[in-house]
């Protein structure tokens, strides 16, 4: 990833067989003048890029971190957005991605009900995903520069943004795609960083016995755990707890033994992997409250632009289709079919309310569900006399598969 720099070095002549170098001012290039400016390189922020400059948009991407790297994340994604992922060019089975199609629940007394998953998925860690993403990018022509965006403003119909490093870009359109919680929610003074997020959410790798085909949700004392195979047969053991119940313990490990472990699965599962990371990856005030989709003609991608619970395992699908929705507005502005830039953010404003709405909804109350350990059980209890109740469950927190029309371009 290219750092950011205000100088090259240039080599610009030979005198007496010695090279000299000096540093000459950089020329312009279209990276510091692109058409959209994308605020994060995680997996919307890097679906937005493909996208807009596969359609030959010019587009600069400023993520914080260089690649490969690892994130807190279930890692297990529906198959909804298969088509469009390889529609961009981006396969996930090429690069190891498990193929999954059970789904198990559990209650913490270990009550267990598994069902069929109506689309089924994949397993595959972030670090090889949003790899795959960025090299696609890049391919595509995608100017990414590894720096913090720590502001963007707008006027005059112009946004400027400026990073840490000193750098300002100017750009007709920005997309927020920074994720569930960023130094720029703050600046922009977004009203959901004023309530309390309380949850922590923790993640590792392990080797061991999983079936391949299996992702799993077990409940504990506030809170839930996914485990799922990923690629190289590793084990994605991650969990979302209440932070008020954390504190309680002394650390990680005194946590996981005394309250994940009283789901006997678990237990057995904790009991059985090597770890393969020195320690897990932590994130910590989570929050899953509604967010604008536009703030200040910002265009939000991702979980920026909201986020659902991660027991429906449908937030990388949503992050994704998420920028296709809005890749899709944004070359409709450039067409020429939208008129105005306020008629671009109603549409990306009325099609993600469309899209998502119910299936936010859906996962609040599925939380709240899973919450009441007395109600959760008594429910799991008649899923297993009744098993094939749960499929549609599922389907509430998922969309259709995103088919992709070759002709069009469009999905
Ligand atoms: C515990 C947990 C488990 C989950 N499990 C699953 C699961 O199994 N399945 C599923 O589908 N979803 C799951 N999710 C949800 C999923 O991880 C997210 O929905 C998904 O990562 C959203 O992608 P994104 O691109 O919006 O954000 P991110 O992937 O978080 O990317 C945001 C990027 O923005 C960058 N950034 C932030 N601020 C700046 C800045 N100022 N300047 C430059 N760059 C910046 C960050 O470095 C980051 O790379 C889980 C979430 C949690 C918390």
């Amino acid at each position: 990833m290219a750092k950011n720099q205000k100088y090259t070095l240039t080599r610009i002549c030979s005198l007496q067989n010695k090279s000299i170098s000096i540093f000459a001012p950089m020329q312009p290039s279209p990276s510091t003048t692109p058409e959209v400016l994308i605020i994060g390189g995680g997996l919307a922020g890097l679906v937005n890029a493909i996208h807009l400059s596969g359609a030959g948009r010019r587009v600069l991407l400023i993520e914080k971190h260089d690649y490969p790297r690892h994130k807190v994340c279930g890692e297990y994604i529906s198959n909804e957005v298969l088509p469009y992922l390889r529609h961009l060019g981006v396969d996930p089975f090429a690069a190891g991605a498990v193929a999954i199609s059970r789904l198990a629940l559990s209650t913490v007394s270990g009550k267990l009900v598994e069902a069929p998953l109506p689309l089924g998925g994949f397993g595959i860690s972030r670090y090889t995903l949003d790899h795959l993403l960025y090299q696609r990018a890049l391919a595509n022509g995608c100017t990414i520069v590894q720096d913090t965006v720590t502001d963007v403003t707008f006027a005059a119909d112009t946004f400027t943004t400026t990073t840490r490093s000193g750098q300002t870009y100017t750009s007709p359109f920005v997309i927020g795609a920074f994720g569930k919680r960023s130094n720029l929610d703050a600046r922009l003074g977004r009203k959901f960083m004023q309530r309390q997020a309380p949850y922590l959410g923790v993640k590792g790798h392990y080797t061991g016995d999983f079936p391949a085909d299996l992702v799993a949700l077990h409940n504990f004392q506030g809170g839930y755990c996914g485990v799922s195979l990923v690629e190289d047969q590793r084990i994605n053991i991650c969990y979302l707890a209440d932070f008020k119940s954390f504190k309680q313990h002394k650390n990680l490990a005194a946590f996981q033994d005394a309250v994940l472990c009283q789901n006997p699965h678990l237990r057995d599962i904790l009991a059985h992997a090597t770890p393969l990371f020195d320690e897990p990856l932590t994130i910590s005030q989570v929050s899953f409250l509604p967010k604008p989709t536009v703030e200040d003609h910002l265009l939000m991608s991702g979980d920026s632009a909201g986020m659902i619970h991660p027991l429906c395992g449908n937030g990388m699908g949503m992050a994704i289709h998420s920028a296709l929705l809005l890749s899709e507005s944004l070359l409709r502005f450039f067409a020429g079919d939208l008129p105005s830039r306020a008629a671009l953010e109603l549409e990306y404003r009325r099609k993600w309310q469309e899209t998502f709405r119910k299936r936010l909804f859906a996962g609040r109350l599925f939380n709240t569900l899973f919450a009441q350990d007395r109600v959760f059980d008594w429910a799991l209890t008649a899923l297993t006399f009744f098993p094939q109740l749960l499929p549609p469950f599922i389907k509430q927190t998922h969309g259709k598969s995103l088919l992709v029309d070759e002709q069009e371009g469009g999905v």
